[in-house]
């Protein structure tokens, strides 16, 4: 048995990935911020074993535009899922078309039925924040954390241990520095409530993965006009490369290779013999 990994969009025009905690087909969204024909062509194309038609439960982030898609209102009221946030998102959930009977509010931990256990974390974006969530089954733990200015303790005691880490990386500092964006937006972005830079990513990712239990890491959310993959992959490949066994590096329209983890109580030792590097 397998849990599996799969970034289907990450980008400002919408983020959505997908998970599941074991071989059965179904999954749950992180973010719903592609449409629901996108997560479903997204899924198709990436070639996982993930049944479009079982997907769980989404849980959000936060509630900007490119995380909840207006479109997910009318398919979660055909076709009601839980949709999970942290309480501080509840009514902003609701002003945006969540169903009142689909909404499930966490302060920090939730139970997905009898397969994964959830525990959500608050990190520094915007006004109330956006929300990291870890993810622990039998097969692995995962760590998914986008649009955060910065990266607190907290944070990083929450993911210790992870398998597979999701965490944007946002922009390049110089080229930020250097585009025609206008100040109070460049201030937004590079302030502790805006986004993590490829440094501040990279050094958060060398601290986790000093642990050397990371095996797979994805790469989220990378700024269209002030990042590009070439110069992530550089940043990330010097600094961590060597303790990862493989990274994917997100696109804004098509989905990453799926990772799958099993680290089962006896595929554990097996799992971390000669890593198979697979770059995306
Ligand atoms: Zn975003």
């Amino acid at each position: 048995m397998t849990a599996t990994v799969c970034i289907l969009a990450s980008s400002s025009r919408g983020n959505a990935t997908a998970i599941s905690f074991d071989d059965s087909g179904r999954f749950v969204l992180v973010d719903a911020g592609i449409s629901p024909a996108r997560v479903r062509e997204a899924i198709t194309r990436s070639g996982s074993l993930l049944r479009c038609q079982r997907l769980r439960a989404i849980f959000l982030t936060h509630l900007d535009s490119d995380h909840w898609a207006n479109s997910w209102a009318a398919q979660v009221r055909r076709h009601p899922v839980p949709v999970i946030v942290r309480h501080q998102h509840a009514e902003l959930a609701l002003a945006l078309g969540v169903p009142p009977a689909c909404l499930r509010t966490l302060v920090t931990s939730f139970r997905l039925g009898d397969t994964a256990s959830v525990v959500a974390t608050k990190v520094s974006h915007d006004e109330i924040g956006s929300t990291a969530f870890r993810f622990d089954c039998e097969y692995a733990s995962i760590g998914h954390a986008t649009d955060l200015g910065c990266v607190e303790e907290g944070l990083i005691e929450a993911f210790a241990g992870v398998d597979i880490l999701n965490i944007e990386s946002n922009y390049d500092e110089e080229m930020q520095v250097r585009s025609n964006r206008p100040e109070f937006l460049k201030r937004r972005i590079m302030g502790d409530r805006g986004h993590l830079s490829n440094e501040q990513a990279v050094a958060a990712v060398a601290r986790l993965a000093s642990g050397g239990t990371i095996r797979h890491l994805n790469l989220l959310h990378l700024s269209q006009d002030c990042n590009r993959p070439e110069i992530v992959r550089e940043v990330f490949e010097k600094r961590v490369g060597a303790n990862i066994a493989s990274m994917h590096i997100s696109s804004p329209d098509q989905p990453t290779r799926p990772v799958a983890h099993s680290d089962s109580k006896f595929g554990k030792d097996q799992a971390r013999l000669g890593p198979v590097l697979s770059r995306s």
